[in-house]
Parts: C-alpha cells; sequence; structure tokens
C-alpha cells in the first residue's frame, strides 16, 4: 500500500487544530493553565481528564492514557484506520460531518464518510469513467504520483487532463459503502466484474499511474496501469491491465493489443492515443 508522504501528513498535522476538532465533535473545554480540558468522550469521566496542549497540537486522557494528534483523534473517534482518518481530514466535507458527527464514539464505524465517487445507478461505462475521474483527481492530489511523473519527465501542464491520467492509492475502498452493506458488496462485486477490483477486495491497480485507453467517443476500452516505485514484490507486474473477466464482453477486441508485457519499456507501449488524437509519445 503506498504509505502517506509525510509532509502530506505534517500539513494535516499543522493546518488543523487538534482543540477545534474536539470541540466541533461535542466536547465542552476549559482552560487549565496552559492547557485546555474537557470530559473525555471514550470512558465515564467526571473529572474531565482529556487534557489538550494547543502549543503542540496534541491530546492526552489521563483516564484512558491514550492520546495523541488529529489523526489519532479520529481514529478513535470514528473507530477506523489510519489511512482511512487522514482521508477523512484531508477532505472538506467529511470534515463538516466530523465536527456534526458528535462526540459519540464509535467503536468500529461501518458507515463511510467520505462521499462515494462511482454510483451504483451508473451503467458499466459511465463507472468506469468515474473510476478514471476518481484516480485522476487522486494523482493531482498525490506528491509521491506527481514526483513519479516529473522523474519522468512527464511535467506538460495540459497532461494529466488531457490523457486522464490517474493514481490509483488505494483510497477507493474507503469511499464506497462498507462491504457488510448490500449497495458495498454490490459495488465491489461490479468493480470487480470491471476489473477494477481482484477477487481479494483490493483495488487492482494500488500504487500504479493509471492511463485509460479511450475509444473516439471517450469510453474507457482499457486501463493501463504502472508501479509508479519499483519497490515492490517479486512476483508483483511492474505493468498491468484491467483484470481479464469472462463475464466483461465489451473490451475483449482490446485484449489482444493491450496484453500485459512484464519487462516492456515503458515507452513503447504509448501509442495510446487521447480524444483530441494527441500522442502521448513521451510516455
Ligand atoms: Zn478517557
Amino acid at each position: 500500500m503506498p504509505r502517506i508522504p509525510d509532509p502530506e501528513l505534517q500539513r494535516l498535522k499543522d493546518e488543523i487544530s487538534v482543540q477545534r476538532l474536539i470541540e466541533a465533535s461535542g466536547v465542552e473545554l476549559k482552560k487549565l493553565g496552559k492547557d485546555i480540558a474537557g470530559k473525555c468522550p471514550f470512558h465515564a469521566d467526571d473529572t474531565a481528564s482529556l487534557v489538550i496542549t494547543p502549543a503542540k497540537n496534541l491530546w492526552h486522557c489521563f483516564g484512558c492514557q491514550i492520546g495523541g494528534g488529529v489523526v489519532d483523534w479520529v481514529m478513535k473517534l470514528r473507530g477506523v484506520s489510519f489511512r482511512h482518518a487522514v482521508e477523512l481530514l484531508k477532505d472538506e466535507t467529511a470534515l463538516t460531518s466530523l465536527a456534526a458527527g458528535g462526540s459519540h464514539p464509535i467503536k468500529q464505524s461501518t458507515v463511510r464518510s467520505l462521499p462515494a465517487p462511482v454510483s451504483l445507478d451508473s451503467d458499466d461505462r459511465a463507472l468506469l469513467l468515474q473510476v478514471v475521474g476518481y484516480y485522476q483527481q487522486s494523482l493531482k492530489d498525490s506528491p509521491e504520483a506527481l514526483a513519479y511523473l516529473q522523474k519522468r519527465g512527464l511535467v506538460h501542464p495540459e497532461l494529466l487532463d488531457t490523457f486522464k491520467l490517474g493514481y490509483a492509492n488505494r483510497t477507493l475502498g474507503l469511499r464506497l459503502p462498507h462491504k457488510n452493506r448490500v449497495e458495498g458488496a454490490q459495488m465491489r462485486s461490479r468493480l470487480e466484474r470491471l476489473g477494477v477490483y481482484r477477487e481479494s477486495g483490493h483495488e487492482h491497480f494500488n500504487g500504479s499511474l493509471v492511463v485509460p485507453v479511450l475509444d473516439e467517443h471517450g469510453q474507457v476500452k482499457e486501463l493501463y496501469g504502472r508501479k509508479i516505485s519499483n519497490k515492490h514484490k517479486d512476483d508483483a507486474p511492474l505493468h498491468m491491465y484491467l483484470r481479464k473477466n469472462p463475464t466483461r464482453a465489451e473490451a475483449c477486441s482490446m485484449w489482444p493489443l493491450w496484453r500485459p508485457a512484464k519487462k516492456s519499456s515503458f515507452v513503447k507501449r504509448s501509442l495510446m492515443r487521447s480524444p483530441s488524437g494527441v500522442r502521448a509519445s513521451a510516455m
């Protein structure tokens, strides 16, 4: 799983006030010397054991003996993973809903708080385009993927939008309804049928730059993925395509052209055309 770059994490820790976040969760706070204290929502607390140190942007509960920064607060309050908490903090809509969520902690959240980028009502073509759109936004928000493009000399300002380049950073699943819910299970099974998800439930292109192959109508005929890091398991391919699935018929005609070539050069496989017919010759 691609790790969250340190500068991105640091930015969240610097920009989001733990005091405001905790207040917004419904905890009443009072001044306590240089610190601020309130009743901890994670245990029956009569004595205001929750102490916030604004100078360090940290919190600590002397009852539960737990604490940390903004990410730890969201993990504990919402019962979500580290990665999920970071995504919630990065997303303004989700941040608002965190604030509106009250201080009642959720042990293990089964309700996703991030808006889903794909819709069950969409047909397969629209669904693939939604995935492409989500990956495209993820790329723009991912310094590590942008750094990869830069390293490859792919720096033209119109490149990302012209070729709808994207980045799969394993966050799509965090935005789908949970898999134990009907919509969540249906969505995953559709994404699996389209080749975006694996049977294991993982995102197929995880950690990859994703390049859509579009037809003349702008429909997605194939997705090509290239891992942005060479540090992965030996048996994991560097290059990949949508997972072949016997029940997915529409893109079959493309497969002979786009068969995965394990070690072939990144440059050679760049004869994919943009909607405007321009070649990505630098790829
Ligand atoms: Zn506590």
